[in-house]
Parts: structure tokens; sequence; C-alpha cells
């Protein structure tokens, strides 16, 4: 016999499954219940029954500052390339949408996308300090592309994550290190700066 789930049973499954991922990624209560719809009691009590350990240093509101996507330097590199894995998951939102309301962007199709897009970049970065709230923001503020955007590296063509008010051009960590490396090799030190002084003495 066929037996095919409903919409609303699959949805509720749905449900439970990004609930259950995104409490295990300690996610804030707040972004969890928009992209479920679970209410927040409703997740302390699914956190209990899943033995989660909740951690007592996610409260309040998410940060949301694109400041710290590019400061300090190792920042910028991990939101690069956690950017260039939303763009190969095809999790990046359209432009149009990176002004509407936050919790209209908070849907259950894009956590469920995001995901797993956000465990395959932790995998290949376990130390990285970007956490799945700070992934979410990044997008959005890669989709507003006002204070950051992504381009690709003059010297390289990298994906980069800029800074729109900066005078510096795109330009990767590495190809940057580079130049620096370059410039110092390039710069006569103290005792070749005159040759003939010593002959003089
Ligand atoms: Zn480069």
């Amino acid at each position: 016999m066929d037996i095919s789930a409903s919409d609303g049973a699959l949805r509720h499954v749905r449900r439970h499954r990004l609930a259950w991922r995104l409490l295990v990624h300690q996610v804030r209560a707040g972004m969890i219940s928009a992209m479920t719809s679970f209410s927040c009691h409703q997740l302390s009590t699914l956190r209990r029954r899943w033995d989660i350990a909740a951690n007592r240093h996610l409260r309040g509101r998410s940060p949301i500052s694109p400041n710290r996507y590019i400061h300090p330097r190792r920042a910028r590199s991990e939101s690069a390339v956690l950017a260039a894995f939303c763009r190969i998951y095809g999790v990046a939102l359209p432009g149009h949408l990176a002004h509407a309301p936050r919790n209209r962007l908070l849907t259950l199709e894009l956590g469920e996308r995001l995901c797993p897009t956000y465990e395959a970049f932790r995998a290949c970065f376990p130390q990285s300090t970007l956490d799945f709230e700070k992934a979410v923001t990044l997008i959005v503020e890669i989709a507003k592309n006002d204070q950051i955007g992504l381009e690709r590296c003059e010297s390289c063509g990298a994906t980069v994550l800029i800074d729109r008010l900066a005078p510096r051009g795109p330009i990767c960590e590495y190809c940057e290190q580079e130049r620096r490396h370059k410039r110092a090799l390039s710069r006569p030190s103290p005792r070749t700066k005159d040759p003939g002084a010593a002959a003089r003495r």
C-alpha cells in the first residue's frame, strides 16, 4: 500500500529536523523560531528532549555589524571563503530580497539550504570563528552590497570580501602579503643606502 504523507506532515518533519540542526549549532532561539515557527518555549522543550546543552553566552540579538567580517584579516579571509561556499551551494540571496524585513528572510527554506553549506564550510575550517548566525548576516550584507561586497582579487582572481567604504582595491590576503614582502625586499637597508659613505670615512 502506498502511503504518502501530507504536505503539512512533511513540513512538520522538516521544521523538527532544522530545529535540531540549529540547536546543535547553538543558534539563538529567536533565529530558530523565525525559521521553524517553533516558539521559544517549544524550543526549550525540544532542547531538553534532545539533550542539547544551551550556550548561556548566546543571549539577546544576533550580531549584525558588517565590520566584523572585514576586520581582522582572518575574519575577512574566512568570510570570503564562506561567501564562495554560499555561491557554490546556491544560497546567495538575490539583491531585491536583501532589504526585506529580517523575519521574511529567515525562512525554513533558507535554513535548510544554509545548514549543509555552513556545515561543509566548518568541515574545511573547524577553527573558524564564524558561527551560523554570522553566516546568515554575511549573506544578507553581501546581497545588500552597501558596506561589504564580493569582488575578484585584482592580482590572482580569487573571491575577496571588500569594504565598499575603504580606498583599497580588491586584493586577497595572499597577494597582499606577497606585495608587502616584495616591498620590504625592494626597500634599501640602512647599511646600503649610501655605499660611498663608508669609503669617505
Ligand atoms: Zn589574490
